[in-house]
């Protein structure tokens, strides 16, 4: 990591880490949680990846202290009125980097945990990207995708190239989510319920791109905003638990649990 993103790091786990502390005083909403990883890799450029032993170490927690589940189960359990264990925990992925087919991926399977990932179709195809994004390592390409999904995994949308959909114009943003759902159908074979968009706070996406969602025929979209899903929720504005390199496992315990909830009022600020 370079040096001031590594000080952000720090700076951002020792607060998470106070928010937890405060967060055992506080009552948390129950319900199923859904974390939100991006990358695995030995060396994380950023604090949005981490390292092979933080996931396989936080899985253990995930399988020993909660119930994993897929995000296709919540969304039945949202939507259908399916059942769901109790402390249920979906494990999902966004950008789609190459290092989720070869890193989370087998630490997934071994403990046979359902993942989910959420691709950026048009960077997939080649197309430019939005100028606010900038991947730092390479993606994964239609056939691994495809790999993926055979294994199981859920495929779900983050657009066609990563803008901030809530800066973008009512036709560029329709056009982000129903192309990059079209093209995920057509490269797949199947229906694409579930949209991750990118950056997810409530500053990045407005009301209008989650009514835009809906007409896409997406069934469910996700933020970025932590917390647990409960059956009264938009189901347009679903939260997800944002796990970050710099968390502790008193952190990751503390997101799961919900005493880290008040972190949503340091972000969506
Ligand atoms: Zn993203």
């Amino acid at each position: 990591m370079k040096g001031r993103t590594l000080v952000r790091g720090w700076v951002k786990g020792g607060l998470r880490q106070a928010v937890a502390l405060v967060g055992e005083l506080t009552t948390h909403q129950d319900g199923p949680r859904i974390l939100c990883y991006h990358g695995v890799v030995e060396q994380p450029p950023d604090e949005w990846s981490v390292t092979p032993q933080q996931l396989s170490a936080q899985m253990e927690i995930v399988c020993g202290e909660g119930n994993p589940v897929s995000i296709g189960q919540v969304v039945a359990w949202l939507l259908d009125g399916g059942d769901l264990p109790e402390r249920a925990i979906a494990v999902t992925f966004d950008d789609g980097y190459q290092d989720v087919l070869e890193r989370a991926a087998p630490i997934l399977d071994q403990r046979r945990l359902p993942g989910a990932a959420f691709v950026i179709t048009g960077l997939v195809d080649g197309n430019a990207r939005d100028e606010s994004y900038q991947p730092t390592r390479p993606l994964l390409s239609w056939p691994e995708i495809q790999l993926l999904a055979r294994r199981g995994w859920a495929i779900g949308s983050h657009t066609l190239s990563h803008p901030i959909l809530s800066q973008q114009s009512l036709a560029a943003s329709q056009k982000e989510l129903t192309a990059s759902r079209a093209r995920l159908a057509e490269v797949l074979g199947q229906d694409v319920s579930v949209l991750a968009y990118p950056y997810g706070t409530r500053r990045t996406v407005s009301q209008r791109d989650r009514d835009l969602a809906r007409a896409a025929g997406y069934r469910v979209a996700l933020l970025d905003s932590i917390g647990a899903v409960s059956r009264g929720c938009d189901r347009f504005a679903l939260p997800r638990c944002k796990v970050l390199g710099s968390d502790s496992l008193r952190v990751f315990r503390a997101s799961l649990s919900g005493r880290l909830d008040l972190w949503r009022r340091i972000e969506d600020r």
